[in-house]
């Protein structure tokens, strides 16, 4: 068989691990031996559902977009990068002309081409596969002693430090995270990083909320069962309808489930004048909103999506030894990518799993 082992999904339910036709690098672009690929809750709903959101898969989509490696051949033109080299690759291909891009918020760039997303179409495919081609701009040298097998965590790690920028200054400050996913588990990490105080996290099961204490959660909060760690007396008053129990009051919630029942819980918690943050992406295109909290509240609502500056931060942490250890709970080869999504999908079980595609 000629052609590259990749993970391809063909629709709901339907993910195989099939040959696709290697790519020549056009000039300004590089051929990436991939070592690493994350398995993100995104690549989980094409599986699952066929979809993300409002898109689709229309044809067949190589997955993923948490990917790192060594260069393997430069097309014409590029001179910063050698054969050899380890780099980081940021999923983002942004046109670099539109009002966004020149405005420095590349990740809100009106003709993104985003790695292994059905956004367009044709859709761009993604980086598990063993061998990709992406723009020159697009690979990050690792620093000395930065494996690739940990650099693959620096793509969502960045989105969880542009959630935190968004967030504003957080040092001594106290943070609801809402969601215990591999998102939700960074954000927290990250909100520490930046010097908050106090870190509660929600989610609805307990294993993933063990896993975000040993990264450094202060307190978490089982808002299924009503039960927690959250000390008793910095709970709100319970004539509050829409809190759930043993939830703090917080300065900034960060919302990373998108589940509508912790936008309600993010907007109960923090307290007037201060901020929650929207990260996790909703079931369907409208979500609840308690708009009059709002108003007279006056907590400052903005959302949160993907990253720019970020995702070199993100590297250059990873590289000082911030320790992601506890989040990642599998690693199988490319070639099990079928049984390694399986895996993925059970909260209780995975956080980050991740594929060993050319290690
Ligand atoms: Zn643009």
């Amino acid at each position: 068989m000629s052609g590259l082992l990749a993970a391809v999904v063909h629709g709901a339910g339907d993910v195989r691990v099939d040959r696709v036709p290697a790519v020549e690098p056009g000039p300004g672009e590089v051929e990436i031996a991939i070592g690493w690929g994350g398995i993100c809750g995104s690549d989980l709903h094409y599986v699952h559902d066929g979809r993300v959101g409002d898109f689709p898969v229309r044809a067949p989509m190589v997955l993923g977009h948490e990917v790192s490696g060594t260069v393997a051949r430069l097309g014409e033109g590029v001179r910063d990068l050698e054969p050899g080299e380890p780099v980081a690759i940021d999923p983002t291909r942004p046109c670099l002309v539109c009002a966004s891009c020149r405005a420095g918020r590349s990740n809100l760039c009106t003709d993104v081409r985003f790695l292994g997303s059905a956004a367009r179409v044709p859709h761009v495919d993604g980086g598990f596969r063993e061998r990709l081609v992406v723009r020159a701009d697009q690979c990050l040298p690792l620093p000395d002693g930065l494996d690739p097998g940990t650099a693959v965590l620096a793509e969502p790690l960045a989105v969880a430090l542009h959630a935190v920028a968004r967030a504003g200054p957080l040092q001594g400050r106290a943070v609801l995270v809402c969601g215990a996913g591999p998102i939700g588990a960074l954000v927290a990490v990250a909100a520490r990083h930046a010097g908050a105080a106090d870190v509660v996290v929600t989610d609805v099961l307990d294993e993933p909320l063990a896993v975000v204490r040993r990264l450094g959660a202060t307190a978490t909060v089982n808002v299924a069962a009503g039960s927690g760690t959250a000390p008793p007396g910095a709970a709100l008053p319970t004539t509050e309808p829409d809190t759930a129990p043993a939830v703090p009051a917080v300065d900034v919630a960060i919302e990373a489930s998108g589940a509508p029942a912790a936008l309600a819980t993010a907007l109960a918690a923090v307290r007037p004048g201060g901020r929650v943050v929207l990260l996790g992406m909703g079931p369907g295109p409208t979500v609840p909103l308690g708009a009059n909290r709002v108003v007279t509240r006056e907590v400052d609502v903005v959302g949160s999506f993907r990253f720019g500056p970020e995702f070199a931060r993100a590297v250059r942490a990873l590289a000082d030894g911030l320790d992601l250890g506890p989040l990642v709970t599998g690693r199988r080869p490319l070639a099990d990518a079928v049984d390694a999504f399986a895996a993925a999908a059970d909260r209780r079980t995975a956080m980050k799993v991740l594929l060993a595609i050319s290690p």
